[in-house]
């Protein structure tokens, strides 16, 4: 018997017909009463999975670091909007907020908000961030943040967002979608019908694979790079996104579930493990270019990071704490190593057309 969220999936498709993946993550992930997001904090640890700003303080005071200097080349606005998208615990805007406070009058200019889905992460949120005396504002949609200068920040945000799934069948793209297995007892991948018009949201180096090729589709980054072009074009600003996938677009199944830092079947079980997919940066880019704004990377995390600085900031780290030397040591080689997270985590600026290229992207990215 299939209850709780799987179960009103499961009626769902009974009634309807299959749904699309990116209908089941949404269903997973935010389900109000049992959603994996909505009722839990899972980042740390003891949790499901670990983020970069929970290896590290580095990073997200690296990113703080960014944040301003991105602030000083827009002229310094006396106020501005620093936002971040699903912030998690709030651990990378309390390292932004720490590492921003060496900046004269950075902080005095920022007005903050945090863009969170998930009532029991802002709770959490709000514990960490209220000891360091800042103002935090929370909204439910970017669509919300009030006018001005903007600087967005997100990492393993995109990766959430809703991702749909098509297979090249016959010379045509056609939907995958989540449907019951025979007994009516699980849940099971269908062809469904042909995307039609919406094959253009395969991504353009994918289009023309053959049959049996699987192609994800990222209409939430879409939205999400939409938005952001509509606020760029009124009011100046910039977007970091981090997050895990290639530099250019490749074919096959991304869809994964991951629940106490292992991989899980992500169609059993929906609402008890995080379900993501690799972010297309390619794609992402070329959403960015046809809203009208300028693109910097993808960086591998690695590189950004050490262009930003991170050894001098681990060597000062541990000249302040000797005894930590061995733990600071390892969390750089975690944030940095092409074998760990330095390589397939990538790092990306979407900005308004014109600006100051921002900092931490080789000339050519
Ligand atoms: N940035 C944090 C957390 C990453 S987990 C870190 O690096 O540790 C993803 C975060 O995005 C969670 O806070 C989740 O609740 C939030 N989130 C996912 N989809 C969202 C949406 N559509 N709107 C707002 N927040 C969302």
């Amino acid at each position: 018997m299939m209850d709780g969220i799987a179960g009103r999936i499961a009626e769902r498709i009974r009634n309807g017909g299959p749904v699309s993946v990116a209908a089941f993550m949404t269903e997973a992930m935010f389900d109000p009463r049992e959603g994996f997001y909505a009722t839990k904090n899972p980042i740390g640890a003891g949790e499901d999975f670990i983020t970069a700003p929970s290896v590290s303080q580095m990073f997200g005071e690296l990113i703080g670091l960014w944040c301003a200097q991105v602030w000083m080349d827009m002229g310094q606005p006396k106020s501005f909007q620093l936002v971040e998208l699903g912030p998690g615990t709030g651990q990378m805007m309390s390292d932004i907020v720490r590492a921003g406070r060496a900046v004269p009058g950075f902080l005095d200019a920022a007005q903050i908000s945090l863009i969170e889905a998930s009532a029991a992460l802002k709770m959490v949120q709000g514990r960490n961030l209220t000891p360091l005396g800042v103002e935090v504002m929370w909204l439910n949609r970017l669509e919300d943040v009030p006018p001005g200068p903007a600087i967005f920040v997100g990492n393993e945000f995109l990766d959430c967002l809703p991702m749909r799934q098509a297979i090249k069948h016959e010379g045509q793209w056609h939907e995958r979608l989540i449907g019951l297995s025979e007994t009516g007892e699980a849940f099971a991948f269908v062809l469904g019908p042909p995307l039609g018009v919406e094959a253009d949201l395969v991504p353009e180096r994918l289009r023309d694979l053959p049959d049996g090729a699987l192609a994800e589709l990222r209409p939430g980054d879409q939205q999400a790079v939409d938005a952001i072009a509509d606020r760029f074009k009124a009011h100046p600003g910039h977007a970091l996104f981090i997050d895990y996938g290639p530099a250019t677009s490749e074919p096959g199944d991304t869809f994964q579930a991951i629940r106490q830092h292992e991989k899980t079947d992500p169609l059993a079980a929906p609402g008890t493990a995080d379900l993501t997919a690799r972010v297309d940066f390619e794609q992402l880019a070329i959403f960015a270019r046809s809203a009208g704004l300028d693109v910097a990377g993808p960086a591998r995390q690695g590189d950004w990071l050490k262009a930003l600085g991170i050894d001098v900031r681990a060597a000062n780290l541990i000249r302040h704490a000797p005894e930590k030397k061995t733990a600071i040591a390892r969390q750089l080689l975690r944030l940095t190593e092409p074998d760990q997270m330095g390589e397939l985590f990538k790092v990306m600026a979407i900005s308004t057309q014109g600006q100051t290229k921002p900092p931490g992207f080789t000339p050519e990215g």
